[in-house]
């Protein structure tokens, strides 16, 4: 288990218990929510190209059903563990919360890395873990989506695999979001959670009268999430002047064109060679850049004590899950530097993929402006909401967001009660 992902999951867990003390949660929802009710690990053997057979270890975590059927991504990759997939399955039941999404939490994933395997491969490896799930997902009991190393041809393949095992059934489309638009996919869902971070970042903004034409900002990821909130931060006016992702980090006070960067990535999976000679060697270079906004779009855990110094932004976006330790937090908001914490800043790929959900069960397709006006209501109250509290309260943002979370899956648990 990486130290990364045991971090994550200590973080989740400590700001839950934090909340949980500050409302004085209920004793027994506090207990129900401090652990998943199911835990699947699983390990399934695939025929690799050679002809070899090769075992891989997969997960689901349902954290919560109380809401709606469980919801959460899948994540490929080497570093997926028990930990991380339990501490990111808890995010998801507050994020649902937060959002009044009639949804639960869980999240997912296989321990490999798809770039080291053939397409082929990895049609296999995610069809043949689809069949290892069975009846653990379906689409009223539990949603997968994409995340970090999978994408709509993924959910594809695991909409296909599934339809063909169990259902033949119109709802079948709907056992994962996240599709291809060609295959029931929504349209704006590939876009919706960068473009959901950068509308809470705008009513930051336009509250804290700071401008975004002329302003700089910097990002860390340059994936889905990256790179659609990089480029409508763009269409804003504002000037991309620094960008980190695994292969490089590319620093350009003039500005660097998210549009160009975005096409670029497509075709060569990461930012290195872009502009070569603006690549530097020292990752403290991105850090400490004098820019208004940081957006923080790779992974888990990349603020920590070590760096949280460093940094200089007004404000930090969180697009990616937990991606600022609790240690860094307090320095970061000591220095009065403000952050937009996960579960609100990133809800927005899970709102378009719960529109997805319901396009998919009604046989609808919505057009564009649809999508994107619907997103845009949901966020910004879901951001008023939290602003609201936090001033009320004088907490953080993420203190507000855990609490209006915790306290609506507290009034619904206490309305329902635990049967029998
Ligand atoms: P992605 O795989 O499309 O992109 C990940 C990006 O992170 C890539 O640019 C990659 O180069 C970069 N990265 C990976 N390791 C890195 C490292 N060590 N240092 C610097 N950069 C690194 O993934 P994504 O879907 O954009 O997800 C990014 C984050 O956003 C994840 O934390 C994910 O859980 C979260 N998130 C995604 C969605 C979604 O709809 N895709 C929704 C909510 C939250």
């Amino acid at each position: 288990m990486s130290d990364s992902s045991t971090k994550l999951y200590e973080g989740v867990c400590d700001r839950f218990e934090q909340t949980a003390s500050y409302v004085n949660l209920d004793a027994k929802v506090h207990a129900i929510l401090s652990q998943p009710k199911a835990e699947l690990m699983i390990h399934f053997p695939v025929k690799m190209d050679d002809g070899s057979y090769q075992l891989f270890k997969g997960y689901r975590i349902q954290h919560n059903n109380l809401l709606g059927p469980y919801k959460g991504g899948m994540r490929f990759s080497p570093e997926v563990s028990l930990d991380e997939v339990k501490g990111l399955a808890m995010l998801m039941t507050l994020k649902c919360a937060l959002a009044k999404l009639p949804l639960g939490g869980a999240k997912g994933g296989i321990k490999y890395n798809p770039d080291d395997h053939s397409p082929e491969e990895n049609q296999r490896i995610t069809r043949r873990f689809t069949l290892a799930l069975g009846h653990n997902i379906g689409p009223s009991y539990d949603i997968p989506a994409p995340d970090m190393g999978t994408n709509a041809q993924y959910m594809d393949w695991i909409m296909d695999t599934y339809h063909n095992l169990y259902g033949r059934k119109v709802e079948d489309k709907a056992v994962v979001t996240g599709k291809s638009v060609a295959c029931g996919g929504s349209v704006g869902r590939a876009s919706a959670t960068g473009f959901g971070a950068v509308y809470c970042l705008e009513e930051w903004a336009r509250e804290s009268g700071q401008p975004l034409v002329g302003a700089k900002f910097a990002i860390q990821g340059f994936g889905n999430v990256g790179s659609h909130a990089a480029l409508k931060l763009e269409e804003l006016g504002a000037t991309l002047v620094a960008v980190n992702d695994h292969t490089a980090t590319l620093i350009h006070p003039e500005g660097i064109s998210a549009k160009a960067l975005a096409e670029y990535v497509q075709q060569h999976r990461g930012i290195k060679g872009f502009q070569p000679d603006h690549e530097v060697d020292d990752i403290r270079q991105f850090w400490s850049q004098d820019v208004e906004f940081l957006v923080l779009a790779a992974m888990e855990n990349v603020v920590t004590k070590n760096n949280a110094d460093l940094i200089r932004a007004k404000l930090i976006v969180e697009g990616a899950n937990g991606p600022v330790t609790t240690k860094a937090e307090a320095i970061l908001l000591d220095k009065g530097i403000q952050i937009i914490p996960d579960i609100l800043a990133n809800m927005g790929g899970v709102i378009v993929s719960y529109f997805e959900w319901v396009q998919n069960r009604n046989s609808e397709y919505w057009s564009a402006v649809t999508v994107d006006t619907k997103l845009r209501e949901k966020l910004i109250a879901a951001y008023h909401s939290v602003v609201e509290i936090a001033g009320k309260q004088n907490v953080s943002m993420r203190q507000a967001a855990y609490v209006e979370a915790l306290q609506h899956l507290e009034e619904v648990y206490l309305k329902r009660g635990v049967w029998p």
